[in-house]
């Protein structure tokens, strides 16, 4: 498997010079173009990591599987999918078309930003810093990982530049899809984004949907199977954003895309994935990480389908 991984990480290095560094939040611009790094860990719990695996960056979207797990675990799911979608959007991760078009204007699903204000939106606690706190308590959980904490430069750079999710925060409660304050909901958003970790964390997350939501190594229940088996579900349908029907194709892995460059790929009942370039297409999604992705599953064969 070290080999497999070293391998993929050299001959992909060279393609994250086709993309660019996600820069409409300005913090975001400083990553490091070339950065290409992997983490595998198993269900045996044998952790294999290659490239540039020590290097952190921001969870990004890659929070919106968790936080649908989180608002699931919160909430009736008739509750939950009367304020949100279950249909992948077609469109860009940021798009409010829909909003708009749509005959029920609901957000399509939970992956993409309107969705994810609406999860965040029903994350329960009296007030917003209880909210926070069992928001980062919930991922630490995720990622067994309590040095968790959210960037606050990258934190602070999309709360004053994210005004077009501001102005669906708006729309949403104006529809009847949010309620409640919305910079509230807004600042949880911001802050989910913003929880800095590693291609290891990713990994860690990815193997505990994969593995239905037990913690392989406690036997501990943290998610219940049938959340485990929705949110693996919606990042096939969904997770990849309007480039998801490519993926599943091409790569056949339940996997979640953020625009810090992170994806995080579950495998059922076999392994969670990390990988982490900071080099985006133009679907925001990481140019290496798509092709690391695809590759390995080519050789362990991967594919669920
Ligand atoms: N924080 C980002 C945003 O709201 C997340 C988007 C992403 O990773 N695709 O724009």
């Amino acid at each position: 498997m070290q080999n497999i991984l070293n391998d993929i990480i050299l001959s992909n290095k060279k393609c994250t010079a086709n993309g660019k560094v996600a820069s409409y939040i300005p913090e975001l611009k400083n990553a490091n173009i070339d950065d290409l790094g992997i983490c595998v860990i198993d269900k045996d719990n044998n952790i294999y990591c290659a490239g540039d695996y020590k290097k952190k960056f921001t969870i990004q979207s890659i929070s919106k599987p968790i936080i649908l797990a989180m608002a699931l675990m919160d909430n009736e799911w008739h509750h939950v999918f009367s304020k949100v979608g279950m249909e992948p959007s077609g469109d860009p991760f940021n798009s409010i078309m829909k909003l708009e078009t749509n005959d029920t204007k609901k957000p399509c699903n939970p992956m993409i930003n309107a969705g994810a204000i609406v999860t965040t939106a029903l994350i329960k606690g009296k007030n917003l810093q209880e909210k926070e706190e069992r928001m980062l308590s919930f991922f630490r959980k995720l990622a067994k990982n309590n040095s968790l904490e959210i960037n606050k430069s990258i934190y602070e750079s999309e709360k004053l530049t994210g005004d077009r999710n501001r102005a669906m925060g708006y729309l949403l409660k104006n529809d009847g899809f949010i309620e409640g304050d919305v910079e509230e909901t807004l600042d949880l958003y911001f802050k989910q984004c913003s929880i800095e970790v590693d291609v290891v964390d990713l990994a860690r997350i990815g193997l505990l949907f994969s593995n239905y939501g037990i913690d392989i190594e406690t036997g501990e229940r943290v998610i219940s199977e049938n959340i485990s088996r929705m949110v693996k579900t919606f990042m096939v349908t969904c997770g990849m954003y309007d480039a998801s029907g490519e993926f599943a194709l091409r790569v056949g892995i339940p996997a979640k895309s953020g625009v810090g460059g992170g994806i995080m790929a579950s495998v059922p009942r076999k392994m969670g994935i990390g990988v982490f370039g900071p080099a985006l297409d133009e679907k925001g999604n990481s140019i290496g990480g798509l092709n690391i992705l695809e590759d390995l599953s080519n050789k362990l064969e991967l594919n669920i389908f």
